[in-house]
């Protein structure tokens, strides 16, 4: 009724019910269920609330946000490993839970959106028991307890299969990072600058956590040609058996930010390295690269 009066307005409305009474009182005979039932009118009106779902599925606008691998990839063939395929996306898994964004964490992500905090410096730096491709006793030789161990387990498994290891370049301080970074600055420029070096912050091996190696000879030290020497095949193949990955894969760079570094390891503990194995993914992809200012 009061639909109908929206509609039609008052007038018309009376004019029915006159009708209606006219029509009951003129079938008289059958006074039951004869008052006709306002015409079905729901007033479905508010079309808006019918089947437009708001999924609130906001993308974050930060541009340059690695690709999520877990989004429409049907085919997700791609694998570098060369090991079976990733099939099981959108699994959830708890080991994903690693907290990414604790600075402290031996699995934190650093990259070139995600830095470590201005004062960080990681508070049990020591000086593993391996060959380097130097003799001082000096801040590039350090790594963070856990990782140091790991490294000597690493060297030895190493040798045991005839490949011997050096390390060139482990921690680097956030004033080092700052230096250095500055002097490639002066030198190419800061655009060119941030193609091959670490924005200070931005480096692993502020985390204590890194290490560029090579072979004992140093030959090939942090260089392309690193690639082709047996050392880094044996890594490419066991490092992650230590808790360590090749962090910067061939064919990742649109996600990890960096062109193919076989000689740098990062220690990220063996229950992620043996999943990024398996998976043959990086740690970006391993976090989704979620971001850090979107931690509980
Ligand atoms: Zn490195």
């Amino acid at each position: 009724m009061i639909a109908l009066r929206r509609r039609y307005g008052r007038g018309l409305v009376l004019g029915v019910l006159l009708l209606v009474m006219v029509m009951v009182t003129a079938c008289a005979k059958d006074t039951q269920g004869v008052l006709p039932s306002p015409p079905a009118q729901e007033e479905s009106g508010d079309q808006n609330t019918a089947g437009a779902d708001n999924k609130g599925e906001d993308e974050d606008g930060s541009s340059d946000e690695p690709a999520n691998p877990n989004e429409g990839n049907s085919t997700g063939e791609e694998n570098s490993t060369g090991q079976e395929p990733a099939q099981e996306e959108d699994q959830p898994d708890a080991s994903n839970q690693a907290d990414f964004s604790d600075a402290h964490s031996v699995t934190v992500l650093v990259n070139k959106e995600y830095a470590l905090p201005e004062d960080y410096e990681p508070s049990d730096l020591v000086y593993p028991d391996v060959r380097f491709t130097f003799s001082e006793k000096i801040e590039k030789r350090m790594m963070r307890s856990e990782a140091a161990a790991a490294l000597e387990k690493l060297f030895a498994g190493a040798e045991e299969d005839g490949i011997y290891l050096a390390g060139v370049s482990a921690y680097r301080s956030h004033s080092t990072q700052t230096s250095l970074f500055n002097r490639y600055v002066k030198k190419d420029g800061l655009e060119k600058a941030k193609t091959y070096s670490a924005v200070p912050g931005h480096s692993e091996h502020e985390t204590g956590l890194a290490i560029d190696v090579s072979g004992s000879d140093g030959k090939c030290a942090a260089e392309d040609c690193f690639g082709d020497t047996k050392e880094a095949e044996w890594l490419a193949k066991h490092a992650t058996e230590y808790g360590f990955i090749i962090r910067y894969p061939e064919g990742k760079e649109d996600i990890t930010g960096y062109k193919y570094e076989p000689w740098h390891l990062r220690y990220v503990g063996t229950e992620i390295s043996s999943d990024i194995a398996e998976r043959g993914i990086t740690l970006e992809e391993y976090y989704n690269a979620v971001p850090v200012t979107a931690s509980p």
